[in-house]
């Protein structure tokens, strides 16, 4: 989530909002959602996809369905910031009503992990070998530390490559990072274990995971 102060006013870009820069007399896209052109006339163009939203309040007295899911993106600590520290993330899965949450219901929904999305939670699990399907309180103290483990080395492993390959920055150009899981490696050989990829809906989202090296419900 992006927040941009423009006077008396707010706007919020949201995740799933796409932003691209185009410079001084570039061509610019016939579809989008909002335009901000600057005096050089370079521009800022977003469109939204899927659930992304594009929010604009006064600077004081914001009140609204949205606003939970404003302050929790707001407040909450950032994966990549220092105050996302194992201490924190261990208070939050050992709380009580995380018990009988799954892993991908535990990091990817509800907004506990401001951040942390459907989109990178399958290579987290994978290199947790961890199923997503897999319920919190079947995971040893062992294996909760070395999930958190994950949760900070494979976002800096996506962020030090400039995001994943199907995604691209405000240039346009794609990231680096080519994830381990995704619909292009569904169906082929696991490079860890040999067994296959597989894909699943769960929770309002595609899941991938290795049927191999990934066990469901090992303490
Ligand atoms: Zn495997």
């Amino acid at each position: 989530m992006i927040e941009i102060k423009a006077g008396e006013m707010l706007l919020i870009l949201t995740d799933g909002v796409n932003l691209r820069y185009f410079a001084p007399g570039e061509r610019l896209p016939a579809k989008h959602q909002l335009l901000i052109g600057f005096e050089d006339e370079s521009c800022l163009v977003a469109s939204v996809r899927m659930y992304g939203g594009l929010w604009c309040f006064p600077n004081e007295g914001f009140d609204a369905p949205i606003s939970a899911y404003y302050e929790a993106a707001k407040n909450k600590p950032q994966v990549m910031s220092e105050e996302f520290s194992k201490e924190y993330f261990m208070e939050l899965i050992n709380a009580e009503d995380a018990q009988k949450k799954t892993a991908k219901a535990f990091l990817a929904t509800e907004q506990t992990i401001p951040g942390l999305g459907n989109g990178v939670l399958q290579d987290i699990l994978y290199n947790a070998r961890i199923h997503p399907k897999t319920k919190i309180n079947a995971l040893s103290t062992e294996k909760r530390e070395n999930l958190y483990d994950k949760v900070k080395s494979t976002l800096h492993e996506i962020y030090e490559q400039g995001g994943r390959s199907t995604e691209t920055d405000i240039f346009g150009k794609n990231g680096g990072y080519i994830p381990h899981l995704s619909k292009d490696t569904a169906g082929t050989a696991c490079p860890r274990c040999g067994e296959t990829i597989k894909k699943e809906n769960y929770l309002g989202g595609s899941i991938y995971y290795c049927s191999g090296c990934q066990v469901n419900n090992i303490s």
